[in-house]
C-alpha cells in the first residue's frame, strides 16, 4: 500500500453492523478509502442500496437465492453480480483490492479470510472466529504469503495501538477490559431464567445479535483471549481479562518494567475500523471525545467464572489446543443460535459447549481440512444436544 494515495476496501459482510460502520467511515473520507467489493449473506436489498451509493465494482450476494432480485435492482448501474462463497474467495484475489476488511459472522468467515491471505492482502480482521478456530494456521499462512492482519476488534485495536512505539520490547501481560455484559449484576438465578430480551440489551456497544449473546455469556471475552494468543504471539497465562463497566480502557499492555499503556475513548467501532483502513496514519473522526472531568471515575472488578464458565472453557481450549479452540466455537455457534430461537436456556449455552469438547474428536495438529471437518462434526452433535438426542 502506497502513502497518501486512495486504498481499495473490501468489506466481507457490508451489511452487518461492522459492515455498515466501515462505509460510514468511507464516506467520510472518500480520498482516503474507495469501496470496490461488498458482500452480504442474505440481505440483498441493503446490499444494492450500498452497491449504488458507493459506486461499487462488484457484490456478491452469498445466497444463491437472491441473486436475480439483486441483479435486476442494479442493473443498468456498472456494478457486477455475483452469488456463493466461491466468488467471494475468487474476488478477494483481484489485483486493484488493498484491503480486505473480514465482517462476516463467525466461522463461515474463515474460507474467504484465507483467500485473501493467499492473495498476499491486508486484511483488516473484524471476524474473531476465524482466529478462534485456525489461529496457527491462519498466523502461519499470513507469514507465508505477506499478508499484514491488522486488528478491527476494538480490544485488540487497543493493544495494538498500545504496541506502536514500543521497539519490539517484549509483552508482560496484555490486560484485556470486559464490559461485564448485561448481567454484570445479575445472580446466577437470575441469569439462569433470563431470556434473549434480557441478553441482547448490552449496556455499551450496539452490535449484531451473536455477538451480543457472547458478551452476555463472556464468551465474547474468551474467543478475545484465543485471538489475542495469535494475533500478538503471547502466552495465554499472560493474557488477563479484567471487567470494567464503562468500557472507556479498550485494553492494555504491561511491559517488563511494570508500565502500562492503555488505549482510551468511548465505545464507537468507527475507530479502530478507521485506525485499521488508514493505518499507520490517524485521520479525524467525527465521535464523541473524552471529558476526563465529567466522566470522574471508572472501576474495574475482577471476571466471576461461578456466572460466566466461557472464560474457563477458553483458557481449557488454548491449554489443550489442536482443534479444541475450533470445537469450543462450533458448539458456541450451533448453542447461541438455539438460545435465539428460544429453544434453550441461558446456562445451557455453556453446558453444551463443555459437553462437546468433552466429546468431540481431538485432533493435536489439524490441518485446514480437519479444522472444516471438525466444524461441521461438532455443529451436528451440538444440534443432537440442542434438539435432546445426545
Ligand atoms: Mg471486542
Amino acid at each position: 500500500m502506497e502513502e497518501n494515495s486512495i486504498r481499495n476496501v473490501a468489506i466481507l459482510g457490508s451489511t452487518g453492523s461492522i459492515g455498515r460502520q466501515a462505509l460510514d467511515v468511507i464516506r467520510l473520507h472518500p480520498d482516503r478509502f474507495r469501496a470496490v467489493l461488498l458482500t452480504a449473506n442474505n440481505s440483498w436489498d441493503m446490499l444494492c442500496a450500498q452497491a449504488m451509493e458507493f459506486n461499487v465494482k462488484d457484490i456478491v450476494i452469498c445466497n444463491q437465492d437472491h441473486y436475480r432480485k439483486a441483479s435486476d435492482t442494479v442493473s443498468g448501474h456498472g456494478i457486477s453480480v455475483h452469488s456463493g462463497m466461491e466468488a467471494v474467495c475468487d474476488l478477494v484475489s483481484s489485483p486493484e483490492i488493498d484491503i480486505v476488511l473480514t465482517s462476516m459472522v463467525g466461522f463461515s468467515g474463515l474460507e474467504s479470510t484465507v483467500a485473501a491471505i493467499k492473495a498476499g492482502k491486508t486484511i483488516a480482521l473484524a471476524n474473531k472466529e476465524t482466529l478462534v478456530a485456525a489461529g496457527g494456521i491462519v498466523m502461519e499462512a499470513a507469514r507465508k504469503y505477506g499478508s499484514r492482519i491488522l486488528p478491527v476488534d476494538s480490544e485488540h485495536s487497543a493493544i495494538f495501538q498500545c504496541l506502536q512505539g514500543s521497539h519490539g520490547a517484549a509483552v508482560e501481560k496484555i490486560h484485556l477490559t470486559a464490559s461485564g455484559g448485561p448481567f454484570r449484576t445479575w445472580t446466577r438465578e437470575q441469569i439462569a431464567a433470563a431470556g434473549k430480551e434480557q441478553a441482547l440489551k448490552h449496556p455499551r456497544w450496539r452490535m449484531g445479535s451473536k455477538i451480543t449473546i457472547d458478551s452476555a455469556t463472556m464468551m465474547n471475552k474468551g474467543l478475545e483471549i484465543i485471538e489475542a494468543r495469535w494475533l500478538f504471539n503471547v502466552l495465554p497465562e499472560k493474557i488477563n481479562v479484567v471487567v470494567h463497566p464503562q468500557s472507556i480502557i479498550h485494553s492494555m499492555v504491561e511491559f517488563a518494567d511494570g508500565a502500562v499503556i492503555a488505549q482510551l475513548g468511548h465505545p464507537d467501532m468507527r475507530e479502530p475500523i478507521q485506525y485499521a483502513l488508514g493505518y499507520p496514519d490517524r485521520l479525524p473522526l467525527d465521535n464523541r471525545k473524552l471529558d476526563f472531568a465529567e466522566l470522574g471515575s471508572i472501576s474495574f472488578f475482577p471476571p466471576d467464572p461461578d456466572r460466566f464458565p466461557a472464560l474457563t472453557l477458553a483458557y481449557e481450549a488454548l491449554d489443550k489446543g489442536g482443534n479444541m479452540p475450533c470445537i469450543m466455537n462450533a458448539a458456541n455457534e450451533a448453542a447461541v443460535a438455539a438460545f435465539l430461537e428460544d429453544r434453550i436456556g441461558f446456562y445451557d449455552i455453556s453446558r453444551i459447549i463443555s459437553e462437546c469438547m468433552e466429546e468431540a474428536e481431538f485432533i493435536s495438529e489439524p490441518d485446514l481440512e480437519s479444522i472444516f471437518s471438525t466444524n461441521s462434526a461438532v455443529l451436528g452433535l451440538a444440534h443432537r444436544k440442542i434438539s435432546g438426542t445426545a
